[in-house]
This record gives structure tokens, sequence and C-alpha cells, in this order.
């Protein structure tokens, strides 16, 4: 098959927060199947030490809840890994496939001719199957089922403060490499996950040096269009009576890297009937971090699709298959995101 991908993103490095994507079986399996095995064995090989603990604690870091995480070998089983790596990793040998900086406006039914996209720069292009894999605001999803709803179920501040020895040696082990809480009793909360690599990216791999990724939620409605370093002083202020090492993350947090995210989660989709125009990931079943599961969902997307297109039926026939699949488990998924006790961008 000839594929073609668009991304309105000028290049891969265009986004330098670093956060990482937590991989379960499901999706680390799906990216085996999507990927050449040395890519998947390079993903592993640059993969974040996992969580060997889960500790809730009061904002004097006073444990409430904690349990041991049973250890997994990264690989099948699931890993984290750096979303700049990951996306590196799936950009290698495909460099001549994507096309940065084309921005999809709108397509256009060309009957048994396919679908024509039209880009913001005014160019198009031709094709028997368009995939809208553009994320939660996906405009494919706009003109394919417009009226597709997205709640908004709240939100969150991401900060990420860089994890050099002098802060590792300062903080205590429960805010370290554990999957964390830190809940105060009007409801604010941080977590903090430990992002660190068994070892050096490779060349050419970005290198991403360690660093603590924190989420704060507080009460209230979120800061209107507020600047990262508005939103690093909220985080400031939440925190100014909280145990001296949560302040000390938060103080030293890289600044500019703050940023405010709006917990979505979409509502069921009814099946359309566009003959060459699908959709993939967030841009049909976005849903809230909370359970970890978006990119997860995204990856078997992929891996249905694909293993469903060359079955030399027609292109009609397998996208029809793969809808009636994705449809299925992704809001599956998006329900048990909205029910998870532990998501941790609850709206309060
Ligand atoms: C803070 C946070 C933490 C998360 N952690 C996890 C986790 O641990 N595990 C997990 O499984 N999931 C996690 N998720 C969810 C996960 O990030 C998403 O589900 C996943 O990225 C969805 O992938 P996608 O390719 O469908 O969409 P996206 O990653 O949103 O990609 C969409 C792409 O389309 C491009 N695009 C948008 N509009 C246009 C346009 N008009 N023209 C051209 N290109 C366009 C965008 O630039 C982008 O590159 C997390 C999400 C967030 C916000």
């Amino acid at each position: 098959m000839s594929v073609a991908v668009y991304e309105r993103d000028t290049s891969s490095a265009i986004r330098t927060q670093g956060y990482r994507i937590s991989l379960k079986d499901n999706g680390a399996k799906a990216l085996h199947a999507c990927l050449p095995t040395h890519l998947f064995d390079l993903a592993v090989a640059t993969s974040i030490r996992s969580a060997t603990r889960m500790v809730f604690m009061d904002t004097q870091l006073r444990p409430k809840f904690a349990k041991p995480i049973p250890p997994i070998e990264p690989g099948l089983a699931g890993f984290g890994v750096n979303r700049l790596t990951l996306r590196e990793i799936l950009l290698t040998g495909v460099e001549d496939i994507v096309h940065f900086g084309k921005t999809f406006d709108h397509y256009e039914e060309l009957g048994d001719e396919g679908v024509r996209a039209h880009f913001a720069d005014g160019s198009s292009v031709e094709g028997t199957l368009l995939v809208g894999a553009d994320g939660t605001h996906s405009p494919v999803r706009r003109q394919l089922v417009p009226d597709a709803a997205v709640d908004n179920l709240g939100w969150a501040v991401y900060g990420k403060t860089p994890l050099t020895d002098d802060l590792l040696a300062a903080t205590p082990d429960e805010l370290i490499d554990t999957f964390n809480r830190v809940i105060a009793a009007d409801g604010a909360a941080i977590s903090i996950a430990t992002c660190r690599t068994a070892s050096p990216a490779p060349e050419p791999l970005t290198d991403i040096p360690g660093y603590l990724s924190w989420t704060m939620s507080a009460a209230g409605p979120p800061p209107g269009g507020p600047s990262p370093h508005e939103l690093h002083e909220l985080a400031t202020a939440t925190v100014v009576d909280w145990a001296p090492a949560v302040r000390r993350i938060v103080a030293e947090a890289d600044v500019p890297a703050t940023f405010l995210l709006a917990i979505t989660s979409a509502q069921p989709v009814t099946p359309w009937q566009a003959p060459a125009v699908t959709l993939l990931g967030d841009a049909v079943h976005t849903m809230s971090p909370g359970r970890g599961d978006g990119a997860n969902i995204a990856l078997r997307d992929a891996q249905v699709l694909a293993d469903l297109l060359p079955l030399g039926r027609s292109s009609a026939a397998a996208k029809a298959e793969y809808e009636r699949q994705m449809l299925h488990y992704g809001f599956a998924a998006v329900a048990a995101s909205r029910e998870h006790p532990f998501a941790p961008f609850r709206p309060r």
C-alpha cells in the first residue's frame, strides 16, 4: 500500500515538553505488531524505569495507602517511554512519507475515486482512504460526524522539574519511582512521576535527561488563558504549606514547560457512512488519562486497521470491520476511564 502522513507540526521536535506514555500489554503488543523488531527493541531499550510502589499520602507525606507494584520486565508486558523518544522511533525509516507543516482543513468525497484532503496552505492530495488520526480536536471528525460531542471533565496543570543528583538525594523515597498522589483535605492533589531511562538514548535519538513530571489539580474552575508562569505560580501557591520536598519540586520546575491540560472524554459516536473516511485514536475516542489507556487504544486501532486492510478485501469492507471493532473496544475504554477511582484528574 502506498501511504502518506500529513502532520501540522513543522517537525518532530516541535513540542519540547517531555512527559511519558505508559504502555500496557495491549499497547506494547500493538506497537510490536506495527513496528520492525529492531525499532520495538529500541523503544524497550530506551524505556523509563517503572514504578515499584503505589503510595497515596497527605500533604505532609504521611502515607495513607501503599502497596508494591509487581515488577514487570519492559517489553511485551508494557513499559513507559518518553513521548519524544517514541515519536522519533515511530518516524524512523518512514521519513519520506511523513510531510510536516501540513495542516488538514477539510476533505472532499470523490465517489468511487476515493477522497481528496485539502490543507490550509491550499494544497490537496487524493487517496483511497483518509484516516483522521488528528487528536481530540480532530477537524476530520468535525466534518465526518459533526454531532460527535466531547465532554470537559476537568483540568490539570502539568509541570516538569529536572532531576538533578541534588534533588534526587533530597527527595523522599515515597516520591521517587512510585505511582504516587499527594492529596490535601480540600481536594487539591499532585502526582509526581519519576521519568529516567536506564541508559542514555543512542544516536540519532534525542537523549532526554531524567526529570520529574508532576500533575496538579485543585478545586475550582480552571484558570482562564494563563501563561506558563501564571500556572507555575498557581502550583506554587497550592503547595505553599505542603511538605518541603513537594515545594522544592515545584520551585525547581522548568517554568516555561508548565502547561494547562483540559481533561476531555468523548461521548459515544454513532457509526458513519462516508465510504472513504475513518478515524483513529483520540480523534474518535479521546478519554481521561486517568487509566493511561488513550495511547494504548490508539496503537491498537493502528494494529487492527493495518491487519484488516491488506486482507484482499475491498478497502470499504476492511474499513467497516475496523470501525465495528474499534468503536466497541474504544468506547468501552472511554467508559472505564470515566469510572476509574484513581483517575488523577477527576473534577472536584
Ligand atoms: C498528560 C497526558 C498523559 C497521558 N498519558 C498516557 C499514558 O500514560 N498512556 C496512554 O496510553 N495514554 C496516555 N495519554 C493519552 C495519549 O496521549 C493519547 O491518547 C494519544 O496521544 C492519542 O494519540 P493520537 O495519535 O490519536 O492523537 P495525538 O497524540 O493527539 O496526535 C494527533 C496528531 O495530529 C496532529 N494534528 C492535529 N490537527 C491536525 C491538522 N488539522 N492537520 C494535521 N495534523 C493535525 C497533531 O499535531 C498531532 O501530532 C496521555 C495524555 C495526556 C494529555
